[in-house]
């Protein structure tokens, strides 16, 4: 696929996809376009061979594909990813007293790098519950797509000590302000949010609200940047670039192996729900397609996990942050994380593995540890490894400035990654000597 087409496709994504929400939604029609099969959890499943399914629980995402040509009892090769970003959750009651501006309080969602939500337009989107004229409670899908709001900095003439290093306290200085008018006359938060209800859904008889689960994001597009076009910045890039590899991975999956994306939400917050990668969701969706513990036990351990999310690329202006004998470049290929701690589930064998199918499609691959003296993050293929019990590698695209609003990778980095997953999928069988 060329570079062009698979970062366009990126953008796409970027741009629909403000929350999780949005994203399992935008990859179910993709997935039901794609010949996929919408499972319900509430209902009994018929699987067949030579099949492809997809599976949603609150923001999170299963899609399979069973070859034709091979047997469960040759495992799953799994690509696993996660569907949140960093953001800003706005808090149940708006502020609409006491201030002639209308403001939000908010809470950080995850580890936010606040300082670069100051100054740019902000707009709004996320899950609205609300009561439909029968008095049942349906959850609806908003997303305004304007700006809308705004956490201005404090000019530097009232502190002049900003460059050296600001403190920045999520209940006093980051509230979006949004409106302005006198107590009487404030427009209703409620009412702003049903008129755009009835925008995004024209048919839902709408009668009340009863609550939200609303994130702040970045309107600016995503790019590419750069003297010759070598750089891509966008919002979002950690996980949904992973997302978007995994996805378009699966769709070209062939008959000689089964595929599995396992997309999971609340990575950012520590991935403990219901819908998290420490939640039930994959384990229970083992059991109820290996209904024998024998066959599920041989099945998963004949599986093997590509866990993607974004790795640090060295920082050029703070290159005394990384390892200087593992620096990792922007444009020279995925990156695979090791951490002895295991914060990364890689091991010199499921590394190599990785290696060696990269090599076979002419990818170059990076390596990346922490410096000894600093701590190390982590992502859902330690969680999910400890969970099933399967050989797993962590990898992602290179990138600059994680969890800032806006985050930077080598424009060619997506569409490697894809090569090495996309390969990683069809191979008819794995390189591990018995
Ligand atoms: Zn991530």
């Amino acid at each position: 696929m060329k570079i062009d087409t698979f970062n366009n496709a990126l953008f796409d994504l970027l741009e629909e996809c403000p929350t999780p929400y949005h994203a399992t939604a935008y990859f179910q029609k993709k997935l039901s376009k794609q010949g996929f099969v919408a499972l319900d959890e509430g209902e009994s499943w018929q699987i067949k061979k030579g099949q492809k399914y997809h599976i949603a629980r609150d923001g999170s995402l299963i899609a399979f594909s069973l070859g034709a040509k091979t047997s469960l009892d040759n495992g799953f090769r799994m690509i696993g990813a996660h569907t949140d970003s960093p953001s800003l959750q706005i808090k149940p009651h708006i502020r609409t007293s006491g201030s002639p501006y209308i403001m939000a309080g908010v809470e950080k969602y995850g580890g936010v790098l606040l300082g670069t939500w100051f100054d740019r337009e902000l707009s709004l989107a996320g899950l609205v519950s609300c009561t439909s004229r029968d008095s049942q409670v349906a959850q609806v899908l908003i997303d305004f797509k304007k700006p809308l709001l705004y956490i201005p900095s404090l000019a530097i003439h009232l502190n002049r000590k900003a460059n050296e290093g600001i403190e920045i306290n999520v209940q006093e200085h980051v509230s979006p302000i949004f409106g302005q008018g006198e107590d009487q006359d404030l427009p209703d938060f409620i009412e702003i949010l049903k008129t755009q209800i009835k925008k995004d859904h024209p048919d839902l008889l709408l009668n009340g609200i009863l609550g939200y689960d609303l994130f702040c994001y970045d309107l600016n597009k995503p790019t590419v940047f750069g003297f010759q076009n070598d750089f891509l910045a966008a919002p979002r890039l950690d996980n949904l670039l992973s997302c978007h590899v995994g996805l378009e991975a699966i769709c070209h999956a062939g008959e000689n192996t089964n595929a599995l994306l396992l997309l999971t939400n609340h990575e950012e917050i520590g991935s403990t729900s219901s819908s998290g990668a420490m939640g039930n969701f994959i384990d229970l969706f083992m059991a109820r397609i290996l209904k024998d513990p024998e066959q599920r036990a041989i099945c998963l351990h004949n599986s093997f996990l590509l866990s993607l999310d974004n790795a640090h690329a060295t920082h050029p202006n703070y290159k005394d942050k990384s390892d200087g004998d593992h620096l990792v470049l922007l444009n020279k290929g995925p990156v695979i994380k090791i951490n002895a701690s295991q914060r990364y589930a890689s091991s010199a064998l499921s590394a190599s593995i990785f290696r060696l199918i990269a090599s076979e499609v002419g990818v170059e691959t990076q390596d990346f540890v922490m410096r000894s003296d600093m701590a190390c993050g982590s992502t859902i293929g330690p969680l999910t490894a400890a969970k099933l019990g399967i050989t797993t590698v962590d990898v992602g695209a290179p990138t600059w400035g994680m969890h800032a609003i806006r985050e930077v990778t080598g424009v060619r980095d997506p569409q490697s990654l894809y090569t090495v997953s996309h390969h990683f999928l069809n191979r008819s069988t794995l390189p591990i000597a018995l």
